[in-house]
């Protein structure tokens, strides 16, 4: 089922986010995690597309594994980084192929050791033309983009972000998924600047649990996510106490949701670093409405 369609049928469309893992230990974790949330009866399972190269064939595979052992929509995340028009091309056909019908369509990060992403010959500069390459070659596709309330790293302004945002709309996005944040109004404030622009796409809030403060800190310092110095501040006094970690980033997780619910927000997309105990947690809190 396409994007659209899970909207239109759907009070509530959570999704969940994994990424290939590296070895074949953690692929049996992973998929017993996923097995897990299924109960929850998510809207769509999305897979990452490797940033350095290293796990992005395994995406397709990951995505057949969803469809098939789940019976859950998949999404495959899909970015410009070093390839030709034909590569992205031969690579969307082989998604429609093997029954893919909903795409995360990204830019992507400049590849490790490049400080600047530089599109490969023949290849392309910006999500918003891989967006229309998708939506001119198989236009029944679903189609998810990237927002970023708290602005995207690299933009020079938050104005010139939403511009940039619109035209990858207008080039045939069908929803927008945030990247991850811990403060609501940021969320909200970004929310009605998308609609004083004329974006009415559904904008999921992107929510990653806190589970290990060390490595949320790392996450946040390259995308640019604000943690908020009151629960940096009680993160940093358990700093040596996972289990007390885990308790707090659980508990500000739950709480966030509940906000963003009582706000009207279409869907939760859960970052869940392939792990379902955190998740489930707060899914077991929420209640969420399943069909
Ligand atoms: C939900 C989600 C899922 C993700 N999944 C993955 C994944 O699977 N694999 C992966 O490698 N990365 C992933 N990322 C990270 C993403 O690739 C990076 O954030 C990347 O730096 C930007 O990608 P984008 O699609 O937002 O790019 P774009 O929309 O192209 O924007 C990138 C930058 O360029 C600017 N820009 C856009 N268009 C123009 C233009 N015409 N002229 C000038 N400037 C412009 C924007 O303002 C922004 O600063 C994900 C991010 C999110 C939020």
């Amino acid at each position: 089922m396409r994007l659209t369609e899970l909207f239109n049928s759907r009070r509530f469309v959570l999704s969940i986010e994994m990424f290939p893992p590296k070895t074949a230990e953690s692929g049996e974790s992973l998929k017993r995690s996923l097995l897990s949330l299924n109960r929850f009866h998510p809207a769509f399972v999305s897979c990452t597309y490797g940033a350095g190269g290293s796990t992005r064939g395994q995406t397709l595979d990951w995505c057949q594994w969803i469809q098939q052992t789940l019976q859950c929509p998949a999404m495959a995340h899909f970015t410009c980084v070093s390839s030709t028009v034909t590569e992205l091309s031969a690579w969307l056909d082989e998604a429609w192929q093997a029954g893919v019908r909903n795409i995360m369509s990204l830019r992507g990060d400049p590849p490790a050791g490049q400080q600047v992403f530089t599109a490969a010959e023949g290849g392309l500069s910006h999500a918003s033309e891989l967006t229309a390459l998708i939506r001119r070659r198989y236009p029944d596709m679903g189609i998810g983009v990237a927002g970023y309330p708290e602005k995207h790293v690299e933009a020079a302004s938050m104005d010139s972000d939403l511009q940039h945002l619109k035209t990858k709309v207008d080039a045939g996005a069908d929803a927008i998924f945030t990247q991850l944040f811990f403060i609501n109004d940021s969320f909200l404030k970004f929310r009605d600047q998308c609609s004083a622009l004329g974006i009415h796409v559904p904008i999921v809030p992107g929510i990653m649990p806190i589970t290990d403060f060390a490595r949320i800190r790392r996450i946040t310092a390259m995308c640019g996510s604000v943690i908020p110095a009151e629960l940096s501040n009680r993160l940093e006094a358990v700093k040596e106490d996972s289990a007390a970690q885990f308790e707090i980033g659980v508990e500000y997780a739950i709480r966030q949701c509940q906000q963003l619910q009582a706000a009207g927000v279409p869907g939760i997309h859960f970052y869940a670093l392939n792990k379902s105990d955190a998740c489930e947690r707060i899914l077991q809190a929420l209640n969420l409405p399943v069909a």
